[in-house]
């Protein structure tokens, strides 16, 4: 197979051409913005799908199918005819040449840009602590969900088939690392799973005896809202009987279960086989190539310090926007990527009619609020200064969550899932396969004895895989 680099060729080749990173909130709005504009984008992204990863949760513990949250990005551009989408892995960008390199199984693809839009989102973060990756997964793909569909409903078929009384306690222990809204939110439903879709369906374990801890080192549950709605959180998680355990940092993490350090200094040791990560966020390694090829800083967390019209010092053509970016302490939410993707879109529109990047406004955020639901019929909502708790802010989670869901099928599938999680106990997706299960980390020793066998790195003694069934 040739590995020489096949050039992208453009749709009309005397149009100025936008190539977009990532199929995420930032990459799809950005590029429907410029549907009626006369250019060519070309949308870039390492999945064929827009992901709404607000509602990976729900795939992961059963209510919501992949494809519910997923839809494929070629179908819901396929009227777009200014855009073409490429599937390929960005490795490389280049400012100066401006183009854009991107491999598919190992076939490389070079894009040419005039204007570039990065929107490659971030990853989970371990602070440092990748090894723990192995045993506590984070929740940012699909993949990540169903392996942690896997995992969940592993453990409690792992729990009715064991003798061991302790074993058969840590399997039904579930952790989950981090209680910002993600990690709110997974807690419930472990809890909602266990408590009122599972009861009945095990003969030798009563999944209601499931324990499930809420783990954090800050002092609140979701601790970026702070005062009411932290109390209220707290309280409406501990009635559903989470363990909510703050003030608490995880210092280990292996197979059967984690090490935790108390404010006080004291160690403990939680027995758990499932566990999950929520805890932290490390933007796309993409800010890193292009920051230090325009002298531009990133922050801790891998974020570009962009100019205030969201591009890179001395690029006034390439814009990096959501997750990636930092500006004026915004947060890493869905607006802030969809509203960057449009303005960015609209400089890119003005710029072909003669508006010079010096007299861009600055980028302004409109804050539509946040939320985060506990169970179901219970959320926690903030727009502005007004909070609301309880059914109303439920009510106003589900409405805007389906306004942002792209396409009338997910839309439609979803309305059908909710009403048979939350009308009545079931879940229709509670299918998991041990390839779901075991493949990440079985990917991840053949690329470590990979490494190996070219001298690179890795080390099978140190990285003994999963056990069985729920790692
Ligand atoms: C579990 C979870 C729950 C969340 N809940 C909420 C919520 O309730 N409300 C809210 O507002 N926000 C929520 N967020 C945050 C929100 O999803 C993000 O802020 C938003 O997705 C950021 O958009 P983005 O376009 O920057 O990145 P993303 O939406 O993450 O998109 C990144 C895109 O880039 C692609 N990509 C990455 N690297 C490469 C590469 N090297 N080459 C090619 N393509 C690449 C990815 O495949 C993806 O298509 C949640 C996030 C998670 C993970």
């Amino acid at each position: 197979m040739s590995t020489d680099p096949r050039q992208e060729e453009p749709l009309h080749p005397d149009r100025h051409q936008v190539v977009v990173v990532g199929s995420g909130f930032g990459g799809l709005f950005a590029t429907r913005a410029l549907d009626k504009t006369d250019l060519d984008v070309t949308m870039v992204a390492r999945t064929t799908h827009h992901l709404f990863q607000p509602l990976l949760y729900q795939v992961a513990t059963g209510i919501l199918s992949v494809g519910d949250i997923a839809p494929a990005t070629r179908l819901v551009l396929r009227k777009q005819k200014n855009a073409q989408v490429l599937l390929g892995d960005v490795e490389d960008i280049d400012l100066e040449k401006q183009t854009v390199t991107s491999t598919l199984l190992g076939r490389p693809t070079v894009t040419r840009y005039d204007s570039l839009i990065l929107a490659a989102g971030a990853g989970q973060s371990y602070f440092g602590n990748d090894r723990f990756a192995e045993f506590a997964p984070g929740m940012k793909t699909i993949d990540d969900a169903l392996e942690l569909r896997g995992r969940i409903l592993g453990s409690f078929e792992l729990a009715e088939v064991t003798t061991d009384p302790l074993e058969r306690q840590r399997l039904l222990t579930f952790v989950v690392v981090g209680a910002g809204p993600t990690g709110v939110e997974l807690a419930g439903q472990i809890a909602e799973l266990a408590r009122r879709t599972l009861p009945g369906a095990f003969r030798h374990i009563d999944p209601t005896d499931a324990r499930v801890i809420l783990l954090d080192g800050a002092d609140d549950v979701l601790p970026v809202y702070g005062g009411k709605i932290s109390r209220v959180a707290r309280n409406d998680l501990e009635e559903l009987g989470i363990e909510v355990q703050l003030g608490a940092l995880v210092t280990d993490v292996d197979s059967t279960g984690l090490v935790v350090k108390d404010k006080d200094g004291t160690q403990r040791r939680i027995e758990s086989r499932c566990k999950v990560w929520s805890a932290g966020v490390q933007a796309s390694p993409l800010g890193k190539i292009v920051a230090d090829q325009a002298g531009a800083e990133v922050d801790r967390a891998g974020r570009v310090l962009v100019r205030p019209d969201l591009t890179l010092p001395g690029h006034p053509n390439v814009f990096v926007i959501g997750d990636m970016m930092s500006l004026d302490k915004l947060p890493g939410l869905a607006q802030v990527a969809m509203q960057g993707g449009r303005y960015a879109a609209k400089q890119i529109e003005e710029g072909l009619h003669g508006a010079s990047p010096d007299a861009r406004p600055p980028f302004k955020y409109f804050d539509k609020g946040s939320m985060a639901t506990i169970s179901r019929f219970n959320a926690v909502a903030k727009v502005g200064k007004l909070e609301i708790t309880g059914f109303i802010g439920w009510v106003a989670w589900l409405v805007v969550h389906l306004m942002y869901l792209v396409g009338f099928r997910s839309r439609l599938s979803t309305i059908m899932s909710w009403t048979v999680t939350f009308l009545g106990k079931g879940r229709s997706q509670m299918a998991s396969t041990e390839q779901q299960v075991f493949a990440r980390v079985a990917l991840e020793r053949i690329q470590r004895e990979d490494g190996k066998s070219t001298g690179t790195s890795g080390s099978e003694k140190e990285n003994p895989g999963p056990d069985r069934a729920t790692g």
